[in-house]
């Protein structure tokens, strides 16, 4: 038989011996096939005729590879190509045999080719025992993190990971080990550690060692999170029993942070990641964790915070500090605005301008506000006590927008105040301007209803919203607050005064008295004074305090 020496690339072996193969054809019956077996390379010519096996031995002819290639150089020869690569795999995953097949010519008139087959078997197989060898840790014979992505990369179709897990299991206080028993107990402990964790799994779930202490698992969701939650406990279950490392008995515990397939968009390996951060929470927490995006996690923060502040509604653990309002003519108290104190159960004080939204989005905000106005009125009563007789002082209520939509507000506050035989014109409330924003008949007949109680009534903020001046002129608005923006820095700020002078000028059109928020300095008092606002507020007066302070400036004179 004759032999073709074809050396890759193709192209060029085909240019290089066409004498050699026409020579070869013609000492061929036509069809024609030659194949030569040499380092696991084998060359064929075939001309346009039905592809046959002749001059072939029985093995090679009845070779799967011979077979395939019959009517796939018919094909190509039909075509008008010059090349074509084609690659063919035989045998069960195990034990396969790889081959790569280039058929070439060099012009597609021509009616016959030549076929470069190569045996890459033995190739592929050192390229996958070296992969696999690369993708494996030596220690447990586990994948490592290498291993791990080609499964998660493997098992994940790209934007389909929905329905898997990942859990990252992290030993606690692995570091100690090693540093008091030696690097080798520590593999020791290792190994026992990967094979009580697998025997914690469920068949189908991939386990790896993914860095020194730390370990991965894929799992699928055939119930959802909770079989990730099943999974972290029986780990947790499998590491009770104490380790025996020669003569010693090692307790080894484990933090587990767990991330949801559905909660990632793109790459599968964010799943890793995300269940990283989870088992940092978890190192800190001391319980498994899941993976949150940062919406979630706000919600929970909201929840929390609503739960916690449901529990100091009901328990009475909330408080009132009291800031006085000051005449700017004579420096004297006139009223006590009452703002919402909360030392949650960490003993943490919590800002109003934190929980008062989280109570208006849970609608705790009408609980909240009616004790609030329960406590001001049993303070004044109290007050009234002391002093024997009137104390002289009014107090002012926050009414949020919230609760002016869901309350019965004018029986609320006249409940509060019969309970504490208080007249209604001890009182002010404070509305905002979102309040008659939203729903401004409604809250003209409410205004009314406490107008008729005696009540005070004040536009907080005033400035700061939009305010419909038609809407203010037809309401039974007693005093504008001025905000506490336009206040601070207005000394060396023109548009703020003039803002300022334009909300006094509009007050005075409209028959209405005004306070200014947030007079820090003597100066800014002086100012205010001297542009005819009524009364002010502010850390120059004095920072809100308890009841009992409180009490004690009333009568003072502040300049
Ligand atoms: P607000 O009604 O405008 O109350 C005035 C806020 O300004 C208070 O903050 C007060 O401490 C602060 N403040 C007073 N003078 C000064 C000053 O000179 N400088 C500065 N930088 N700040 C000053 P606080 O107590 O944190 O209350 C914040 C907000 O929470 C209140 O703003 C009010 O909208 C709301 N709030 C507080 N208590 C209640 C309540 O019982 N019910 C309702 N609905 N809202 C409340
Ligand atoms: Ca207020
Ligand atoms: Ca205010």
């Amino acid at each position: 038989m004759r032999t073709v020496e074809l050396a890759p690339p193709v192209r060029e072996a085909v240019s290089a011996v066409p004498a050699d193969l026409d020579s070869m054809l013609e000492l061929l019956p036509v069809p024609a096939a030659v194949i030569e077996i040499a380092d696991g390379r084998y060359a064929f010519a075939a001309t346009n005729a039905p592809f046959r096996v002749a001059g072939l031995g029985l093995v090679a002819s009845e070779s799967p590879v011979v077979q395939l290639l019959g009517p796939r150089i018919g094909q190509f020869l039909a075509s008008d190509l010059l090349q074509e690569e084609i690659a063919w795999r035989f045998g069960s995953e195990v034990d396969s045999r790889h081959f790569r097949a280039v058929l070439a010519r060099r012009t597609a008139q021509e009616r016959h080719c030549l076929i470069t087959l190569l045996d890459q078997t033995s190739e592929l197989r050192t390229e996958q025992s070296l992969r696999r060898e690369m993708a494996t840790d030596s220690l447990t014979g586990l994948p490592n993190r290498a291993g791990f992505s080609d499964e998660l990369e493997n098992r994940i179709a790209p934007g389909q990971a929905t329905g898997f897990g990942v859990l990252v299991i992290n030993l606690d206080r692995f570091s100690r080990v090693n540093a008091c028993m030696g690097a080798l107990a520590g593999d020791e402990l290792l190994i026992s550690v990967a094979r009580r964790i697998k025997g914690a799994l469920r068949g189908r779930d991939i386990l790896a060692r993914i860095g020194g202490d730390e370990f991965g698992v894929l799992m699928t969701l055939e119930e959802g999170p909770d079989d990730a939650v099943q999974v972290a406990r029986r780990v947790h279950a499998a590491l009770t029993n104490p380790f025996r490392l020669s003569n010693f008995e090692i307790r080894i515990d484990c933090s587990i942070g767990i991330a949801l397939g559905a909660d990632i968009e793109g790459d599968p390996e964010d799943l890793v990641r995300n269940a990283q951060l989870a088992v940092r929470r978890a190192k800190k927490s001391g319980r498994t964790e899941f993976y949150h995006t940062r919406a979630f996690d706000l919600a929970r923060e909201q929840f929390a915070i609503e739960t916690e502040l449901r529990r100091a509604i009901e328990n009475g653990r909330m408080s009132l500090a009291f800031q006085p309002i000051c005449d700017l003519s004579t420096g004297r108290i006139t009223s006590f605005e009452a703002l919402a104190r909360w030392t949650n159960e960490h003993g943490i004080a919590i800002s109003p301008n934190d929980f008062i939204p989280v109570a208006e989005e849970s609608g705790l905000i009408v609980p909240l506000g009616r004790w609030a106005m329960e406590e001001a009125a049993r303070t004044l009563a109290e007050w009234d006590v002391r002093a024997g007789g009137n104390c002289g002082v009014k107090i002012a209520v926050n009414l949020s927008a919230i609760q002016l939509q869901r309350d019965q507000i004018g029986a609320m506050v006249k409940a509060a105040l019969d309970r504490h035989a208080m007249p209604g014109s001890r009182f002010t409330l404070e509305l905002t301007e979102s309040a008659i924003v939203s729903d401004p008949d409604r809250i003209a007949q409410t205004m009314t209803a406490l107008k008729d109680l005696g009540t005070t009534l004040a536009m907080d903020d005033f400035g700061t919203g939009y305010s419909n001046l038609a809407y203010l002129q037809k309401l039974p608005i007693d005093v504008l607050k001025i905000d506490r923006s336009f206040v601070t820095g207005m000394l060396a700020d023109r548009d703020k005064i003039a803002i300022i002078r334009a909300i006094l000028s509009l007050a005075s059109a409209l028959g209405m008295q005004t306070t200014a928020e947030g007079i820090e300095t003597p100066e800014l008092a002086q100012t205010l004074a001297a542009l005819g606002c009524t009364y002010g507020q502010g850390y120059h007066y004095s920072r809100p305090v308890a009841g009992d302070a409180a009490f004690g400036l009333i009568g003072a004179a502040i300049a």
